[in-house]
């Protein structure tokens, strides 16, 4: 429950113009933010310094944003086209005004990023080239940025989690209460606090509360301890619940990934093969688009309709192509077999109903140029599920599968916020001295999840966020 200011029950009490609540790229962006815009700000991150930086760490990072043509042959990809794919893979569901600023402030946001000297390879391929990655991935930037703050002097309080705002008897927000190794501090903040503290999905209460009962057993990709405490917090300062609550992000894992923390593991190559389930039926268009558009859904089709398990198949055409293993880190060996007949005993999967699928499959198979560069339109015909993409036969042995499953990344549900990153009360106003950045922000994705989305989106509204919270102390008569 939110606390009024000076209320008895902490052992110290400090002073900042800004609290930042959690350290990855949406925390990191919005203390550097508030910094350089003259606040004095301080970072709390529940995690102890060697698992600082959240789910950022665990990601490669990948951004999307609007550039020119590009030193890595890639055309021009404008806000326009990045406003209309992300609203178009949300089906019109997100919320517009955040995500035109998303899409009109990511390219300077990239620079910013840079200027403070990340540097930037090619993101994966067959993506239209529309996002780069850092070449030390989210573990690199998150620790170049840590660099940076500490450069800054920004103090950073480590094993120290937020349990509840502080707030004036207006209803605004003017700090933070945590609980530290020192016990309850209260942090005060004259122009306020950040909430960059990501999702609930490390919390299994609030999943199977918000997304279900099959939601306890998922793979946890990230961090384990975005575990909720921003969203409820928040909400129990009248703020309001937003976006879509009951749907996550997730990706079609390797089965075989450590259930926390498991970090990239994610088969981002199924577009090469078929899917099956483990009665040897595909039930997925594998090549219904691009894979940026269809690895979250699929995961949950991996999860909702082929009860949580089915494989990936291949065979050595898909292989040996060499964008294969770009888009794979092995978590172990795939199966190999000489024949399908012997890889379905060795995954367990009745074998003459494989034989069928694949026969099926393969005389499905329409001619026409292969080209995983675009939507190429060689698919199959007189099939259900068709492929509509990037269909070749599975017929060059050996045969290989991977088992795969669905994980959770973050969750959708978050507050409802302006494009300022201002935090909205359920009244309709907004809370003054409450902004939210990154995972907390509800309202940008739906059903589905367009790649390269959510660190960009930290780091554009963490930013944003701190600014606010800068200009907002300056605004303070005195
Ligand atoms: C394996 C993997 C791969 C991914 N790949 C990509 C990708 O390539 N591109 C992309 O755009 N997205 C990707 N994502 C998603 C993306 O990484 C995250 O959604 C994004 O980085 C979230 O940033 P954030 O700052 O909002 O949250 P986080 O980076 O999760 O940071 C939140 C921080 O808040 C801290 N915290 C939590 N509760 C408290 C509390 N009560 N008090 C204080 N601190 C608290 C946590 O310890 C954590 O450090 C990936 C995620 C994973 C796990």
């Amino acid at each position: 429950m939110p606390v009024a200011r000076g209320a008895p029950g902490a052992a110290q009490r400090f002073e900042f113009d800004v609290v930042v609540v959690g350290g990855g790229i949406a925390g990191l962006s919005a203390a550097l933010g508030a910094t350089e815009a003259g606040a004095r700000a301080v970072l709390v991150e529940k995690a102890p310094l060697p698992e600082r930086g959240g789910n950022t760490r665990f990601a490669d990072a990948q951004m999307r944003f609007p550039h020119e043509p590009d030193e890595f042959g890639h055309r021009r990809y404008t806000a326009d086209e990045m406003y209309d794919d992300l609203m178009r893979i949300s089906s019109g569901r997100a919320n517009p005004d955040l995500i035109r600023t998303l899409c009109d402030r990511a390219a300077d946001t990239i620079e910013w990023l840079t200027a403070f000297g990340v540097e930037w390879e090619e993101g994966y391929p067959h993506t239209a080239g529309y996002r780069r990655m850092p070449k030390a991935g989210g573990q690199g930037l998150v620790d170049l940025l840590y660099r940076r703050l500490e450069g800054l002097s920004v103090p950073v309080s480590y094993q120290t989690a937020a349990s509840d705002l502080i707030l004036d008897p207006d209803g605004s927000v003017c700090g933070v209460r945590c609980t530290s190794p020192e016990g309850v501090v209260d942090l005060e903040a004259a122009g306020g606090v950040i909430l960059a503290c990501g999702g609930f999905q490390a919390n299994v209460e609030m999943r199977v509360r918000y997304l279900g009962r099959f939601a306890d057993s998922l793979i946890l990709r990230g961090s384990r301890y975005n575990t909720g405490e921003g969203l409820t917090m928040a909400m129990a300062a009248g703020a309001a619940p937003a976006g879509q609550w009951g749907d996550y992000h997730s990706a079609v894992l390797d089965a075989r990934s450590p259930a926390v923390e498991c970090g990239v593991t994610a088969l981002y190559n199924y577009q090469m093969g078929i899917f099956v389930d483990s009665r040897g039926r595909r039930f997925i268009d594998e090549g219904e688009d691009f894979r940026d558009h269809t690895y979250v859904k699929f995961s949950k089709r991996i999860i909702e309709e082929a009860g949580g398990r089915a494989w990936c198949l291949f065979d050595q055409r898909a292989y040996q192509r060499e964008e294969f293993a770009r888009a794979w880190r092995p978590v172990g060996p795939p199966f190999e077999a000489a024949t399908l007949t012997d890889l379905a005993r060795d995954i367990g999967v009745p074998g003459e109903d494989l034989l069928e699928t694949v026969a099926a499959y393969n005389a499905a198979v329409q001619g026409g140029d292969y080209d995983l560069d675009r939507l190429d339109g060689k698919g199959t015909r007189g099939i259900t599920p068709p492929k509509s993409n990037w269909a070749l036969p599975l017929d060059s042995p050996p045969y290989l599968a991977i088992p795969v499953t669905g994980g959770i990344t973050f969750t959708f549900g978050g507050l409802g916020c302006d494009a300022r990153a201002r935090v909205r009360h359920t009244a309709g106003h907004v809370i003054p001295g409450l902004y939210a950045a990154g995972e907390p922000m509800g309202e940008f994705f739906y059903d589905n999840y367009p790649g390269a989305s959510s660190v960009i989106r930290g780091a554009v509204f963490g930013r944003i966020a701190g600014h606010e919270a800068a200009a907002r102390v300056r605004a303070r008569p005195g």
